[in-house]
């Protein structure tokens, strides 16, 4: 057979985003694959964390344990891990993925948290990912310079570059005027990455399968980006549909050098509210105020309480969108849920009286502890109270599964949903990697003929067999 495999990861557009998109004509070239090539959308479960790291590390090795957001405190190394612009993560990496078979070896993965065993990362990461250097793995300038000489490209880009600053400029300013508050941050991020690296990874892209890399892995974040920055219902946002179904229409372009296209996205996106706003204080004040004496840094934000040299202890509140992981970072493990309850005995109660939190999680040797509206609950009785955010037969374990993680908070809080928007700890109008809503439907785009099924899909990990099992049958070595 010796069919080549291309994956394309469009991040945080969920099911149900995709789906209405497609209803309403935004994306002519998914349906075209839908309508004349056969192809299907598949539902699955991501999981818990609902967040780029976690579903990646699933897909592309199989194994996502011990990550719990997508920033946390490293007990052991003392370092807040976190992905993004400053990331951190190679100051772990030696203990993740060990005996991990990743699903692009020798292939190409590009844009995306992890190398993943690629030969090649065409100079492109989600993240400086220097640890995963290959030998053959080039330079971007070598991708940006061929990219940039060519005028057409070159007239491509400038011309996306003016369309998207007068497009993003009118969004902001109707938002505004319809009083809602885009999150300024992530306008700006979202221009950046929709002109520069959307048009870079796709050059890559095509580059890669013009030198017949297989597999190739892709990750494309225009939607993810303007979603947190609009919200995913913002009509801007689903235009940042149509420029990820351009892109899919000219690497599937591509194609005939003998390969086959998958599409599918990590998790989903909710609109999201600010945890702190409408007179509501920041979760680091409330915080100091229920552990009097010591000193609490929101990572990525302000610190609350004593100054350090005063202080008889620090917390670290780490936050993902409306997931938020609370460490005593003096501590190198974590705290069991009864030596909590003795030295801070108002405190996992108090924060599960906040109107922003909807669940309050500790563990309590290997069992789950939750906290809901005042009151603990363990066990199956847990599931009447987690049932509104998705079936809890399934959300159950996959909370048990995230509680069970050793890098997890000593308490992990979950956002409150109101009027349909959920409490975001950090400073979004759209968010992921808590619970509810479509943060935990994400799709996988493939051919009916494949016979893939997701039904049974209840986290991300699980589809890297489902994947590599595609891969080898692609190049003949499988069934
Ligand atoms: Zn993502």
């Amino acid at each position: 057979m010796g069919r080549k495999l291309v994956i394309l990861h469009v991040d945080g557009v969920s099911a149900d985003s995709l789906e209405q998109a497609l209803r309403e004509g935004e994306m002519p070239f998914v349906q075209h694959l839908i309508d004349a090539e056969g192809y299907v959308v598949h539902r699955y479960r991501c999981g818990v964390p609902s967040t780029t790291p976690f579903a990646q590390a699933g897909i592309l090795y199989g194994d996502n344990a011990e990550i719990p957001s997508f920033r946390w405190w490293d007990r052991e190394r003392r370092v807040l891990v976190q992905f993004g612009a400053r990331s951190s993560f190679k100051k772990v990496a030696d203990t993740y993925f060990r005996d991990c078979e990743p699903l692009t070896k020798g292939g190409a993965c590009i844009a995306a948290c992890y190398p993943a065993g690629a030969a090649d990362d065409f100079g492109i990461a989600y993240q400086d990912r220097s640890y995963g250097q290959e030998e053959r793995s080039r330079s971007a300038a070598r991708v940006l310079v061929p990219y940039l000489a060519n005028p057409v490209h070159l007239g491509d880009w400038v011309w996306q570059t003016v369309a998207m600053l007068a497009r993003t400029a009118g969004d902001y300013t109707e938002a505004r005027s319809k009083g809602r508050r885009p999150a300024r941050p992530y306008v700006v991020t979202n221009v950046v990455e929709e002109i520069f690296v959307h048009h870079l990874t796709r050059y890559a892209v095509e580059q890669a399968m013009r030198e017949g890399y297989s597999p190739i892995y892709a990750g494309f974040y225009a939607f993810d980006e303007s979603a947190h920055a609009f919200g995913p219902g913002d009509r801007s946002v689903r235009r940042a549909l149509k420029h990820v179904d351009h892109s899919i229409r000219k690497i599937a372009s591509a194609r005939g050098n003998g390969y086959e296209l998958v599409v599918l996205s990590d998790h989903g996106q909710v609109d999201t509210i600010p945890f702190a706003g409408a007179g509501r204080r920041p979760l680091g004040e409330v915080l100091a105020e229920m552990l009097p004496g010591f000193r609490v840094q929101e990572m990525k934000g302000k610190a609350y309480g004593p100054p350090d040299d005063a202080a008889q202890g620090r917390v670290h509140a780490i936050f993902s969108g409306g997931l938020a992981h609370l460490y005593f970072a003096e501590r190198r493990e974590r705290i069991g849920y009864r030596e909590l309850m003795t030295l801070h005995p108002q405190l996992v109660p108090g924060l599960s009286g906040l109107e922003q939190i909807a669940l309050v999680m500790a563990r309590d040797g290997e069992e789950d502890v939750f906290w809901k509206a005042g009151l603990e609950v363990r066990g199956p009785a847990a599931k009447a109270e987690i049932a509104h955010y998705d079936d809890p037969d399934i959300l159950l374990p996959q909370l048990s599964r995230l509680n069970s993680f050793k890098a997890a908070g000593d308490i992990v809080l979950f956002g409150a949903f109101s009027g349909g928007r959920q409490f975001n700890f950090e400073n979004q109008a759209g968010g992921h990697g808590s619970i509810g809503g479509d943060q935990l439907h994400p799709f996988l785009l493939a051919k009916r003929e494949w016979g893939i099924d997701t039904s049974e899909v209840h986290g991300a990990h699980e589809v890297h067999p489902i994947l590599s099992r595609l891969r080898d049958h692609l190049i003949g070595v499988g069934p």
